[in-house]
């Protein structure tokens, strides 16, 4: 596995709005690494960030974040970044902070969904506006659907926190259920960080989420459909 030259500083502080950088590499003028990021890369159902690189008052604003040979790559829409260069990095936060509020819901709902019925999450992508959930279940209907949806809004009433540290990946792999989704585990690491929403999910998970589930605020069902004899794709949104 090909170890990052990024510090991925989104994955201790997803809160982190700013922070200072060096360019590592740029490619064909637009693709930039840094030493450090806040910018979280498209992965894992979660889209990439956005917002600005500033080099002194010279601003590149970054339109794609993804991770190429192992690598965080930030697409800047104009060339003009060096390698040495120091900058400064602005993350598009309202973007961000919803995608972290979206993100945390959905594993909520997918939780107590699989828990109760015995469903399978087989597929998962956060839009800007919505939700997208692929679960295998053999009897469903709307009323289950939004039996869940109910369920969820209780616990984003609640003073709940949620919570991420890293696990020796051994130990980690001994909680139930903690990888949901099994591309989601990256092959090869002593550690697996683990995100845990107090009494309700523990998940081997790399995305950015809220501190508290109070911080979600509710969430609606927007629509359901049929992909096949078990397969159920279901669309929810943040009120
Ligand atoms: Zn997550």
């Amino acid at each position: 596995m090909v170890i990052s030259v990024t510090e991925a500083l989104y994955l201790e502080d997803s809160y982190r709005k700013e922070c200072d950088a060096t360019v590592v590499s740029v490619k064909d003028g637009k693709y930039i690494v840094l030493d450090q990021t806040i910018f979280y890369p498209k992965g894992g159902g979660q889209p990439g960030d956005t917002g600005k690189i500033m080099k002194g008052n010279e601003v590149y604003n970054v339109v794609y974040v993804g991770k190429f040979s192992g690598d965080i790559s930030h697409e800047v829409d104009r060339e003009g970044l060096r390698k040495g260069d120091n900058v400064h990095c602005l993350l598009s936060w309202e973007r961000r902070y919803k995608l972290m509020r979206s993100h945390t819901a959905a594993h909520v709902f997918a939780s107590l969904l699989c828990e109760d019925t015995g469903a399978l999450v087989t597929g998962n992508q956060l839009e800007e506006d919505k939700i997208r959930f692929d679960f295998s279940l053999e009897k469903y209907d709307q009323e289950i659907l939004n039996k869940y949806i109910d369920k969820a809004n209780e616990f984003f009433r609640k003073d709940v926190p949620v919570k991420w540290y890293e696990l020796p990946k051994k130990e980690a792999l001994k909680i139930p259920g903690v990888i949901k989704m099994a591309k989601a585990l990256p092959p090869d690491i002593p550690h697996l960080r683990i995100v845990e929403i107090v009494g309700v999910d523990k998940q081997a998970d790399g995305g950015t989420h809220v501190r508290n589930l109070r911080e979600v605020g509710q969430i609606k069902l927007l629509k359901a459909k049929n992909k096949g004899k078990y397969n159920r794709r279901v669309y929810f949104a943040l009120v």
